[in-house]
């Protein structure tokens, strides 16, 4: 069976990971962690990076640092992994879901304003939702299978209502948005290495951006809030670092950034010919304003056809196929969230099939999925 989305790791990654075990740097300090950092700013324009032990806990730092507190909304698309949802419930808040964009699979930047204008009130100071009465503290952006979110756009709106954007790029590490790198465009954005992204370390995670004292609050909260080296702690703080071990298998993986992007770029263009060639199929979302890191490729069924119909006919020519992410408020600790109209991603989510997309597929094997979209797709 072709798998879904599998580990790289051809470069140098063994020849790091034993250099660790020579040196005795193993934990949360050493040099590979910051080769790692660096290099993740590197790619992302970024001023700086903070290295986490996972995306999960990078999300939930990134919210703390820009100040979400316990009892807040915050704004999150349905259609998301749900990990983002939790990390917002870790900082006791509530994720207010709104829907995605038809054409991108992100934010809806229409739907957010009109959500906005239409169900919040500022009171004593504070951007407050109506019906709940709880204050509204920030949007989370999603970046779909490494695509961003048009972030202009969502970025007008925050900026009218006050509100900070934090970006979920678990899987966007070299997307790019209108010609620019991910660095700037929020206040801090989360990236993942997950054995399934482009880039893992096995599990780990960063956060990035523009703002320098920012990120420096951010390392202060991910280390315990540790003040010197005596034990002196100034704020409840995680222990949220990623280790010397882990920093090394991410930093021979950044190596390969260029191999790994373009081989997802052409992976994406042979699904997505492929599913172009029938009638009602197509590929993922490529709108004009983003070049996406293409994290995942696959087809969108047409209406009236499902994903779960379709599994089975792949997995029989040796192809893993698979849905993509149920919606947040379909998932059971989400059912009382509030949210706005999701006809969208719950359309989506079931017709949206993800293919084999790991950097390491033959070529070979890229024609065994194209012949079996031909072939279970195409009848
Ligand atoms: C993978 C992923 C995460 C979680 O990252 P982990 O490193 O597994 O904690 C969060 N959000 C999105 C959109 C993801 O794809």
């Amino acid at each position: 069976m072709i798998p879904l989305a599998v580990p790289n790791l051809a470069g140098n990654e063994a020849r790091y990971l034993a250099d660790c075990v020579e040196t005795n740097f193993v934990s949360s300090v050493g040099p590979y962690v910051d080769k790692f950092e660096s290099a993740v700013s590197d790619l992302t324009g970024s001023v700086g990076s903070v290295a986490t032990s996972s995306g999960t806990t990078g999300l939930h730092l990134a919210l703390t640092a820009i100040g979400v507190l316990p009892g807040d909304l915050v704004i999150l698309p349905s259609l998301t992994f749900i990990a983002s949802a939790n990390a917002i419930s870790h900082c006791g808040a509530s994720p207010w879901l709104l829907d995605v964009s038809p054409e991108s699979w992100t934010l809806d930047p229409d739907r957010l304003r009109r959500e906005l204008e239409s169900s919040t009130e500022v009171r004593n100071g504070q951007l407050v939702q109506r019906d709940t009465g709880r204050r509204v503290s920030a949007i989370l952006a999603v970046y779909t299978m490494g695509m961003p979110a048009d972030m202009d756009a969502i970025g007008a709106t925050a900026g009218e209502f006050g509100l900070p954007v934090v970006a979920d790029a678990a899987a966007a590490l070299g997307a790019r948005y209108r010609g620019r790198d991910l660095g700037g465009l929020a206040r801090l954005s989360v990236a993942s290495f997950n054995g399934n992204k482009t880039f893992t370390c096995g599990g780990g995670g960063a956060v990035f951006g523009m703002d320098q004292s920012l990120l420096a609050h951010a390392r202060h909260l991910s280390t315990t809030a540790r003040r010197g080296a005596d034990y002196d702690h100034d704020a409840v703080g995680f222990n949220y670092r990623l280790t010397n071990l882990q920093a090394s298998v991410g930093v021979a993986q950044l190596e390969q950034a260029p191999v790994f992007l373009a081989r997802k770029a052409e992976i994406d263009r042979a699904y997505r010919a492929a599913a172009e060639a029938i009638p009602g199929m197509s590929g993922f979302p490529a709108p004009a304003w983003a070049a996406s890191a293409y994290w995942l490729s696959g087809v969108l069924l047409p209406k009236g056809r499902e994903v779960r119909d379709v599994v089975e006919g792949f997995r029989q020519r040796g192809v893993e196929a698979r849905t993509f992410w149920k919606p947040i408020h379909l998932q059971e600790p989400y059912a009382q969230a509030p949210h706005g109209t999701l006809d969208v991603c719950e359309d989506l989510w079931r017709r949206i099939v993800t293919l084999p997309s790991s950097t390491s597929i033959t070529d070979a094997e890229i024609e065994q999925v194209v012949g079996a979209i031909e072939d279970v797709l195409g009848s």
